[in-house]
């Protein structure tokens, strides 16, 4: 279960071992938020305080900001973020993309997956503790409910013990109804991330029958979320969440993670009153007073001084726990503090390792090659083929015509009046049906195309064409395509 052990070994002489609670092997062998019998454990972490726990709550804020926003902020009339997998449509930073953009979308998931590998190789799970959604959530909104109506991790445990009075009974209710409606907030959020915040108005304001699927999702999304914040909590990032598995073969001895200094804090053992730093050191003890602050306030429930674990997600709560027993002991803070195990074991500062310098070069690659193609990418798909079946025509004024499928593919949210024009030779193009040709928005149509051209231009009785498409007089694509007539002008 650990990752990157530091070599603690237990003090086989330390009068306090036997007194702690935690058996120094234990921890390999279950998991904390689960006994021996595989029950499960709650826990009552305790309230987090400190330096890095204000710039986590400010980032939190900020981003739970823009996760709530994100499907009502538009940017050209598009939604900021729509990942419409129903209907295949999706809007990232106000730009639609289409099924037919698969190489866009597997070079930005390609890039996504690579930046997710570099970033874990150098900071570990950063992303875990500072931007995941489900930490945001649990840690800055509903754990902070809970300490708001509960109290702190005391309280909540008395609470826990104390027989069903009035009072508990309101508690645990308000907590439930507010939790319920939080959820409900939550799974609607993600509903309009999946159809659109307009279907998802229309799904509360039309006809519930009219929208019983709709409802469906909207219900099970709701008790989703509330069982995973009321009930489940931390165990989504031990079981559930891939990323905790797979970083075990990301991270190594350079990775920057929160860590505690063992080479500074062992062994570790009760402080004594009397007791001058000299003197603690003179008897073979570390700057930890195994006080357990750092457990105490650990979401997850582990002992940080194991080393590396998988449940750990880096919320930095044990940094701020630590730094305060250091500065009411007069010791120098940074005792659970970003590290890497070489930082710890030897000293060194952090690297840049050519494993990383491989990451990153791909990184750029991938960054510059989607750069390209989003800047490129047109307004519009044009296919112009040639009617199956039909061979060239001549008209009375002598010309040679080919007819054409067209269609166009408008990936725009506004409507395009689509025209035609030859750009590789002269000649005339004729979009066949009505007058304008029009493609709504984010739809697809489709016509025939008449070419004619001047025998002349012909070369071994075809042409290749180059044909301009355009839109209120802007070029905004050109497709290729191939004339033919007969071999000779006389044929
Ligand atoms: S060990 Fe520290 S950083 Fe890791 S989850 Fe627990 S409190 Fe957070
Ligand atoms: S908070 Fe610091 S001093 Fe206390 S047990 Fe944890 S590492 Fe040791």
């Amino acid at each position: 279960m650990s990752l990157n052990r530091v070599p603690i070994e237990p003090p086989p002489h330390d009068p306090h071992a036997a007194a702690q609670e935690v058996n120094w092997e234990d921890f390999r062998d279950h998991l904390t938020t689960a006994d021996k019998q595989g029950h499960r454990r709650w826990l009552y972490p305790k309230k987090p305080s400190g330096r890095w726990y204000r710039w986590r709550t400010a980032v939190s804020w900020l981003l739970l900001a823009v996760l709530f926003a994100g499907p009502f902020i538009r940017i050209d009339g598009n939604p900021l973020l729509l990942l419409n997998i129903v209907e295949r449509r999706f809007s990232i930073f106000g730009q639609i993309f289409w099924p037919q953009d698969a190489v866009i979308f597997s070079v930005a998931m390609l890039l996504f997956l690579t930046s997710i590998i570099i970033f874990t190789t150098a900071f570990g799970r950063l992303w875990c503790g500072w931007t995941c959604p489900q930490t945001l959530l649990m840690e800055m909104v509903f754990r902070k409910i809970e300490y708001a109506i509960e109290g702190d991790a005391v309280e909540q445990r008395a609470l826990r013990q104390a027989p069903w009075t009035t009072g508990k009974i309101l508690k645990k209710a308000a907590k439930h109804v507010i939790f319920f409606g939080l959820s409900f907030v939550i799974g609607n959020t993600l509903l309009s991330y999946i159809i659109g915040s307009e279907p998802l108005f229309r799904i509360t304001t039309d006809n519930p029958l009219e929208h019983l699927t709709g409802l469906a999702f909207m219900i099970l999304f709701t008790l989703v979320f509330y069982a995973i914040f009321a009930r489940f909590r931390e165990q989504a990032c031990t079981f559930i969440c891939p990323y905790g598995r797979f970083q075990s073969t990301m991270i190594d001895e350079n990775t920057m993670v929160v860590a505690y200094d063992h080479k500074r804090g062992e062994r570790h053992g009760h402080l004594h009153r009397d007791q001058t730093h000299e003197e603690r050191q003179a008897s073979g003890l570390g700057d930890c007073i195994d006080c357990r602050q750092c457990v105490a306030v650990c979401p997850t429930g582990i002992d940080i001084r194991n080393g590396t674990q998988m449940e750990c997600v880096n919320c930095t709560a044990c940094i701020d726990a630590c730094d305060a027993v250091m500065d009411k002991i007069r010791r120098p803070l940074g005792l659970i503090r970003y590290a890497s195990l070489n930082s710890i074991e030897r000293g060194e500062p952090f690297k840049f390792t050519s494993r990383l310098a491989s990451y990153l070069v791909v990184i750029c690659g991938l960054a510059a090659v989607l750069a390209v193609l989003v800047f490129t990418r047109a307004d519009t798909q044009t296919t112009l083929l040639r009617t199956p079946g039909a061979l060239f025509q001549r008209t009375p004024d002598g010309k040679i015509a080919n007819l054409y499928a067209l269609k166009v593919i408008n990936k725009t949210t506004r409507d395009l009046p689509i025209e035609l024009r030859l750009e590789s030779t002269e000649g005339k193009v004729r979009v066949m049906g009505a007058e304008k040709f029009v493609v709504l928005k984010e739809k697809l149509a489709q016509t025939s195309v008449l070419i004619e051209l001047d025998p002349s231009v012909l070369r071994g009785g075809n042409a290749k064409l180059k044909i301009g498409v355009y839109s209120e007089g802007k070029l905004i694509e050109t497709v290729d395509t191939v004339f033919v007539g007969p071999r000779s002008s006389s044929g």
